[in-house]
């Protein structure tokens, strides 16, 4: 799989063969820190997203009849072959997307657990006998959906494609992957090296790749081709809205993981130092790029002024600078168009009355650490991509839970307390998919059901929510010999 930098990759995976885009067309992938080109990649199009859904139904009745064993054998495969080549794999993470080392060793080793659960995936009871009144022998039998198109973004790309398939395939259905133009080779074509490598039949999983800004007609084609029975979708709200509309037109399936705007409460009673390593660690890990990321720290006022000076503190230790050093914690921004976004949001939201406590300058393509006091609400209400969070005072816990739930997000949060009893009460009134107490928002394990609700979308990557993502439930019956009708 070793596809060294600058080099052109084999093409796109399409029917377990490398191929050149239709148009023949390619564009340069770049570093987001040195700005250098890392790989020249296949510009697809839709022509080719229409090939990869023709070769993905093509091999879908074969692979749904195939054995959980042979299903099992693959994935098991798979992790083996992407630990071996974890090095590599963690170098294109950091030259492709800026990740840090810490960030691509999670990855890493997510994924892993990933696929091995989805070995076992492949032998889980999918349905249940159901008593019926007519002495018929009643199934609810869950079987794959067909096709199922893939769209990922390119912020923790190797986790957020490699969830993106693997349920959906370890359940036996076929894939079209779409990975984002930011991430073509580690969240896309990688997957066509690992899998062929591990025994994937030809046409199961299958990879289009584009070119920046040609995103639109390869989605257009997977939601309107009728081939394809079901969407799953992680990036943001604005895209994912458009895809659930066309979804709707198309009365077609669709999964939608989106952004947030995390809360992260921190209690009277909470350990400072504790508190204070979470609130860094949510808010900055990935610069901040992660849908799940503390962007909101609310903190209740009795030890508001230890706290904000304690963070303030340790996030100017935070080192930033290049991603390939080990130690760095804070690397680029994806592009420099992410890096005038962020900017231009700090900087409106100075204007509207915040104050900048720590950080707030870019350099290069790194944008600092940055703590914000008295952010508008239009700030605080949105989602920022980036390293900055926005820092709350407030009189006590109920109002922590208003100001918590003040956003049109809801995806990920977290409450630090030293009484666990009440932080699971107050866990219970906060309106996201995903609530942790006594943790920062940002986590997240293969056999979890994963998701949002109000504008982080809807549907559950991970786990047994996956076979309800997946598949289709059908009920069939069977009775022996005849029985009367009554004419
Ligand atoms: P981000 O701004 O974080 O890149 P996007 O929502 O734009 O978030 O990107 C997430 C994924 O959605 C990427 O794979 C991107 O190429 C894809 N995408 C962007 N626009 C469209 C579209 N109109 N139809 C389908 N996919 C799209």
């Amino acid at each position: 799989m070793t596809v060294t930098a600058a080099e052109t990759v084999r093409g796109l995976h399409i029917g377990g063969q490398w191929t050149e885009a239709s148009g023949g067309k390619t564009f340069d992938d770049h570093d987001p820190f040195t700005g250098e080109v890392v790989a020249t990649v296949p510009a697809g199009s839709r022509e080719d997203a229409k090939r990869a859904i023709h070769a993905a139904a093509q091999a879908s009745r074969g692979w749904a009849q195939s054995p959980p064993a042979e299903r099992q054998r693959v994935f098991l495969q798979a992790a083996d072959r992407l630990e071996a080549g974890s090095d590599d794999v963690a170098s294109w993470l950091t030259r492709e997307t800026g990740s840090t080392f810490g960030f691509s060793m999670f990855q890493l080793q997510f994924v892993a657990g990933l696929f091995r659960q989805a070995a076992a995936l492949a032998y889980r009871p999918l349905g249940e006998i159901i008593p019926s009144d007519t002495g018929a022998f009643a199934m609810g039998i869950r079987r794959p959906v067909g096709v199922v198109g893939a769209i990922a973004p390119w912020n923790a790309a190797l986790i957020l494609s490699a969830r993106s398939f693997a349920s959906p395939i370890a359940l036996g259905n076929t894939v079209v992957l779409k990975p984002s133009e930011h991430s073509p080779y580690v969240g896309g074509l990688l997957w066509g090296d690992i899998f062929s490598e591990a025994g994937l039949p030809d046409g199961v999983l299958n990879i289009v790749t584009h070119a920046p800004g040609e995103a639109g007609p390869i989605g257009d084609e997977l939601v309107e081709n009728p081939d394809v029975r079901v969407i799953n979708f992680t990036g943001s709200t604005e895209t994912g809205r458009t895809l659930a509309e066309a979804a709707g037109r198309n009365l077609k399936r669709v999964l939608l993981e989106l952004g947030g705007s995390n809360p992260l409460i921190i209690l009277a009673d909470a350990d400072l130092e504790s508190a204070v390593n979470a609130a860094a660690f949510g808010s900055f890990l990935h610069q901040g790029q992660i849908c799940m990321s503390a962007r909101r720290i609310i903190v209740e006022q009795p030890i508001a002024d230890d706290f904000v000076e304690r963070l303030v503190e340790k996030t100017r230790t935070l080192k930033a600078g290049d991603p390939k050093e080990p130690d760095t914690i804070i690397g680029p921004l994806i592009t420099d168009e992410a890096v005038a976004t962020v900017k231009s949001r700090v900087d409106d939201a100075v204007a509207k009355g915040a104050k900048v406590l720590v950080g707030g300058e870019a350099e290069g393509p790194v944008y600092g650490a940055t703590l914000l006091a008295d952010a508008p609400d239009e700030f605080t209400s949105a989602e920022t991509f980036g390293p900055v969070a926005a820092i709350e005072v407030v009189g006590d816990a109920d109002e922590a839970v208003a100001r918590a739930n003040a956003t049109t997000y809801g995806l990920s949060a977290g409450i630090i307390t030293s009484d666990p009893d009440r932080g699971l009460s107050l866990a219970q009134q906060i309106e996201s998919g995903i609530v942790h107490v006594n943790d920062q928002p940002v986590a997240d394990e293969p056999q979890m059901p994963f998701g949002g609700v109000k504008g982080s979308g809807y549907g559950r990557f991970g786990g047994a929510a996956a076979i309800d993502e997946f598949t289709d439930l059908h009920w069939v019956t069977v009775r022996s010999g005849t029985h009367p009708f009554p004419f």
